[in-house]
């Protein structure tokens, strides 16, 4: 990202450095579809767990610019911790903003510190894109209340110690969807084995069932059936922040493809010197460039939307920044692919990895098509 203070450049430079020293060792089968605990630590111990969280709480308590930033450079090297990264940074920024006085107390320092790592969990077996659809139930009994249902492709399942889990409530007061946090070490709480996925390795997904799971009083967050606003306010950060991965994936297919032709030759010439090939390099560098331009875009208003400036639709530029960046991100990579010829097709060359990845990166947090029915409902309901 441009424009960046020398504060945001120095923690830019520390992440770069710390990716470029410490993700290598995790590419190998050992650690696929696993949260590589050791590079969690490592990661929080820049601050990285705590990008989302006050600084009274041990936080960074980072800007939506800031924390995309930080996005962008670690996808640059691999996007999958950044994956599990971000949803622990969604979950910590809800608990700041939503939480009790006393749940922030008790949860944020060991959120930011990297002890506690946490997963969000929305998607149902029956509610994916339609998330409100969900069917897990949350009945009130005394002290608290009883879980039960199930939740699929649950970043960090297995790995997090925390989970934000959304459920239908029903009580004297009405209905609706609630939010709850719920440790890892519940009671009723079992968790399915990771998914074997096309991609993004490093962060794996798996189901949770809940069988009857009592939980404290002390674990709704927010307002009792009002927990829909809370899962709706994480996903416009989260937008972006898919955004700003996908232009560190992007940006690394790009590079990936011009050293291939400076270096290729055929037909007694440097591929670099073919005139179709410069082209495609030139299409993929404008489309990276406007992808950029609108993540920063939308992390600006999410900025300005929290320092109280005018009427800002962040809804309509997170999700214009998640759906331009992600499908620019997978063209990008699927140019790179077949720039590198036979070597984008191996897995040496890395390129096929980043084509893998980018294809996550359209579904996740709302697929493209949900992204375009909520900025066609923006655009025509007069922004
Ligand atoms: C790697 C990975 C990590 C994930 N991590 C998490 C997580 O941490 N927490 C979590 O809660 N969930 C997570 N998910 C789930 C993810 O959010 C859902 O997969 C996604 O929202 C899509 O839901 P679905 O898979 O049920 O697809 P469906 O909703 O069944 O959609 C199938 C297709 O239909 C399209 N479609 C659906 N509705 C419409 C419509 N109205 N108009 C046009 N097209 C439509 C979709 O865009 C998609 O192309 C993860 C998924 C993956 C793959």
């Amino acid at each position: 990202m441009d424009n960046l203070t020398s504060e945001q450049l120095i923690i830019l430079e520390t992440v770069e450095r710390l990716c470029a020293s410490e993700f290598g060792k995790y590419q190998t089968e050992q650690y696929y579809n696993t949260v590589p605990r050791p590079l969690f630590e490592s990661l929080a111990a820049v601050g990285l767990a705590g990008l989302s969280i006050p600084e009274e709480y041990g936080g960074l308590e980072g800007s939506a610019t800031t924390i995309a930033a930080v996005f962008e450079t670690i996808s640059r090297f691999d996007v999958s911790p950044a994956i599990f990264v971000s949803v622990h940074a969604m979950v910590s920024g809800l608990i700041s903003r939503f939480g009790t006085p006393d749940q922030k107390t008790r949860l944020l320092p060991a959120l930011a510190a990297g002890t506690t790592l946490a997963a969000f969990a929305l998607t149902e077996p029956q509610a994916g894109s339609d998330a409100q659809a969900l069917r897990m139930e949350a009945t009130s009994v005394d002290g608290g209340f009883i879980l039960k249902g199930s939740k699929c492709y649950i970043t960090s399942a297995g790995f997090a110690d925390l989970y934000l889990v959304f459920a239908r409530s029903k009580d004297a007061t009405g209905s609706g969807i609630s939010a709850f946090l719920v440790p890892s070490d519940t009671a009723g709480l079992s968790i399915g084995k990771p998914e074997r996925k096309m991609g993004a390795e490093l962060s794996p997904i798996a189901s949770l069932f809940f069988e009857d799971a009592f939980i404290p009083a002390n674990c709704l967050l927010g307002s009792i059936h009002q927990g829909f606003k809370v899962a709706l306010s994480g996903l416009a950060g989260g937008r972006v922040n898919i955004a700003a991965c996908a232009n560190g994936v992007a940006r690394n297919a790009l590079d990936i493809a011009i050293k291939h032709l400076r270096e290729r030759s055929q037909f007694g010439k440097l591929l670099r010197d073919f005139q179709g090939l410069q082209f495609m390099i030139a299409d993929m560098y404008q489309k990276l460039e406007a992808a950029r331009l609108l993540t920063m875009k939308a992390a600006n208003d999410i900025d300005a939307a929290k320092n109280g400036e005018g009427s800002i639709n962040v809804k309509l530029s997170s999700s214009t920044a998640k759906c331009f960046a992600t499908d620019t991100a997978m063209s990008i990579t699927t140019d790179a692919v077949q720039l590198l010829g036979g070597a984008g097709y191996i897995k040496e060359y890395v390129a096929e990895r980043l084509m893998r990845d980018a294809k996550m990166l359209q579904i996740v947090e709302g697929a493209n098509q949900v992204q375009r029915v909520i900025i066609s409902q923006e655009v025509l309901a007069g922004w």
